[in-house]
């Protein structure tokens, strides 16, 4: 149909859309529209596969909470033995919530408050990702003040173009993100005579989506020979954290997204021989793919010159393409018949913003008001960036795993959210 190749796990049976054994359409009509649903098997494959491709290096994937930071996906993820890169006091609260053990949790970003490296330093925690020599201060007092010592890794902004989207590149000397390469040993010896500091590693994230090897492994090098040089100048370096990034195909006819197995073998390559811990940081690799978003069709309007597909989800519920002219690929829940010529259509949602745009000009198969869509590779990214924009209630959120299927986060009432706000007494 269309020639779109379906992520595993999602495949029509008796022309409908099924994710595992469970039919798009029965979750639709018994949970309401719109709502995301994930597929258990497809994340636990994305897991085990890049597991398998770092097997003969010392590795832990921490999980970046911030593509999907639902309870339920933690705790699958913490299960199959995960750890976690938070970068939030919130998002660490949830890992902690989730079950995984404080040693298992990273926290990264450039602006980390007292009370939330407070609150890791009192729960347990990995490293922190320090993105500025103030941030290094400021932990090192504070961990002096509780009696402790912060594990720390830098996080090195080496100037490499990742070949993606501007608003999701970190790794340019322009982006806000690390410490600049060539600040690193000033950096790095700065921390080494700070008491309640214990430099662990190195840390490096140059961006998100990427489509082309080549960043990664320029990024990687640099951090194994500064990784030598940090060695020569005493510290013990004894793990390097590589980030995330590795892209998946939003446009299946398109694009050719890294192969993961290629991904591990560069980072093999690049980095195997310093016998340090790698770690990775990967959020939309694990379960972009594992998750696609339903939604309503209300309406089929036409318009001067062109043609409107009115779905009943917007903006709010998953704005990525609003906010990065993102593509998701659109296919009706049940099959199109081969014979159906296609449409040429605006897919747009209720909210007043013309960005609230999820496609311009999309052929799509014959569909009209009633009909059942779902956005693919809509699971990483998706309800972690949603609002309640327009006062539309926040996006439920449905896990299949095989036969059955439970809703793990529930659509909230109206009241609910107006019942949030306060009305002063003098009011
Ligand atoms: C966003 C982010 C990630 C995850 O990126 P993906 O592209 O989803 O893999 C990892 N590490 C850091 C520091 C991030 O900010």
């Amino acid at each position: 149909m269309l020639g779109i190749s379906l992520p595993s796990q999602f495949e029509y049976r008796n022309g409908v859309l099924h994710v595992e054994g469970v039919s798009a359409l029965k979750i639709a009509r018994e949970c309401g529209t719109p709502v995301y649903v994930y597929s258990t098997t497809a994340i636990a494959e994305r897991f085990a596969g890049l597991e398998a491709g770092l097997s003969e290096v010392d590795h832990l994937i921490c999980y970046a909470l911030k593509a999907n930071s639902n309870q339920s996906i933690l705790k699958l993820l913490n299960g199959l033995g995960a750890g976690f890169d938070a970068v939030s006091g919130g998002e660490y609260a949830r890992a902690i919530a989730a079950g995984a053990p404080g040693q298992k949790i990273v926290f990264s970003g450039v602006g980390k408050t007292e009370s939330e490296m407070r609150s890791a330093l009192e729960g347990g925690i990995r490293q922190f990702n320090v993105e500025s020599e103030p941030e290094l201060l400021l932990l090192n007092g504070l961990a002096a003040s509780m009696d402790a010592k912060a594990p720390v890794a830098i996080r090195i902004n080496p100037d490499i173009d990742a070949e993606t989207h501007q608003k999701i590149s970190t790794g340019m000397a322009e982006n806000k993100f690390g410490v600049p390469i060539r600040r690193a040993r000033h950096i790095y010896s700065r921390a080494a005579e700070l008491p309640n500091i214990d430099i662990v590693g190195i840390d490096v994230h140059i961006g998100s989506q990427l489509q082309n090897l080549e960043p990664f492994r320029k990024a990687f090098s640099l951090i194994a020979e500064l990784a030598a040089e940090l060695r020569a100048d005493g510290h013990a370096i004894k793990r390097i954290d590589l980030g995330g990034g590795l892209g998946i195909a939003y446009n299946s006819r398109e694009e050719t997204p890294i192969c993961p197995e290629d991904y591990c073998e560069a980072i093999i390559e690049t980095v195997g021989h310093l016998g340090c811990e790698i770690e990775i940081e990967p959020g939309r690799y694990i379960v972009g793919d594992a998750g696609i978003l339903l939604s309503n069709v209300l309406y089929l309007k036409d318009g001067a010159d062109r043609r409107f597909l009115v779905v009943d989800a917007a903006m709010n519920d998953l704005m990525r393409p609003a906010i990065y002219d993102a593509y998701h690929e659109i296919i009706p829940v049940s099959e199109p018949g081969p014979d159906q010529s296609p449409l040429s259509v605006d897919v747009v949602g209720p909210v007043c913003e013309s960005s609230d745009t999820f496609a311009k000009q999309r052929l799509l198969p014959a569909i009209g008001a009633g009909d059942t869509v779902a956005f693919l590779s809509a699971g990483s990214y998706g309800s972690s960036m949603a609002s309640e924009y327009n006062t539309r209630a926040l996006v439920p959120e449905v896990l299949v795993n095989g036969e059955k299927y439970a809703v793990i986060r529930k659509r909230p009432t109206i009241k609910e959210i107006i019942d949030r706000d306060i009305v002063p007494a003098w009011l």
